[in-house]
């Protein structure tokens, strides 16, 4: 089965009301390859708003979900108000909430089971910090974060994995082509090894990290690459540049 490419936009804490809907109307009236799924993950507090506005084909994403039920859990959202209100993903574990918010493995893993097992897809992230690539432990920190959600999870079929390095994460220095694809390949050989060829095989792997109009391209070539995680590029127009990688 071929991969569908996927892009995704991390708006992370950023926009507002009318900042956000211009970046909507725009997506909406920009001609997107339809080969490509696209999901776009504004703050929380603007879901709904997105959701309402931005056309059917594309989805949208939550940038976090908590792993219980409703409850009293006062700051956090729960999985089915997600699809309550018609958003069908979230992030995961992107470096930020592992780093800033103090997420680990073993937390990201949970919530990872809980959104999928309620029907919710998940952006997985993963990737190493510049001290770890420069330590050569690039492979080992991303298996070890894969291993902790591979203890927590049965079904991967509604898992795509966004590998990240941090040091590429909104400093302007992309990986290159060859660093992405080898980390790529890395994650689909751990996935063959360690669940099974049917998921190494079908299982989306992102590249996220300053992915721009410009250095798109070269990326999406690699047979590994199977679409991006945009952070800033994804709230200027060049996202549908991205979008179109293979165009
Ligand atoms: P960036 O962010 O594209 O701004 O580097 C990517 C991400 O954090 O998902």
């Amino acid at each position: 089965m071929a991969r569908k490419f996927f892009v995704g936009g991390n708006f992370k804490m950023n926009g507002t009301i009318e900042s956000i809907k211009a970046i909507v109307k725009n997506l909406n009236e920009a001609q997107l390859d339809p080969n490509v799924e696209v999901v776009i993950a504004p703050p929380a507090l603007y879901l709904l708003l997105v959701r309402e506005h931005l056309k059917k084909e594309l989805e949208v994403a939550a940038q976090n979900v908590f792993d219980r039920p409703n409850g009293a859990f006062t700051g956090e959202i729960s999985v089915s108000q997600l699809q309550d209100s018609g958003i069908n993903w979230t992030i995961l574990g992107h470096s930020e909430r592992r780093t800033i918010l103090g997420e680990t493995d073993e937390v990201v893993a949970s919530k990872t089971k809980f959104a999928t097992e309620g029907g919710v897809s998940v952006i997985w992230c993963c990737g190493e910090s510049l001290e770890e690539r420069e330590a050569g432990q690039t492979v080992a920190v991303v298996e070890k974060q894969l291993a902790a959600l591979k203890a927590k999870i049965g079904d991967w079929s509604k898992v795509i994995i966004a590998y990240e390095p941090i040091w590429a994460i909104g400093t302007g220095k992309v990986a290159t082509v060859q660093q992405a694809q080898e980390v790529h390949e890395a994650i689909r050989g751990w996935l063959k090894t360690n669940v099974s060829d049917k998921v190494a095989e079908e299982t989306r792997i992102l590249y996220g990290g300053s992915v721009n109009g410009k250095n798109c391209k070269e990326l999406a070539k690699e047979k590994d690459i199977d679409g991006f995680l945009v952070g800033g590029a994804s709230l200027k127009p060049e996202f549908t540049d991205i979008i179109n990688s293979n165009l």
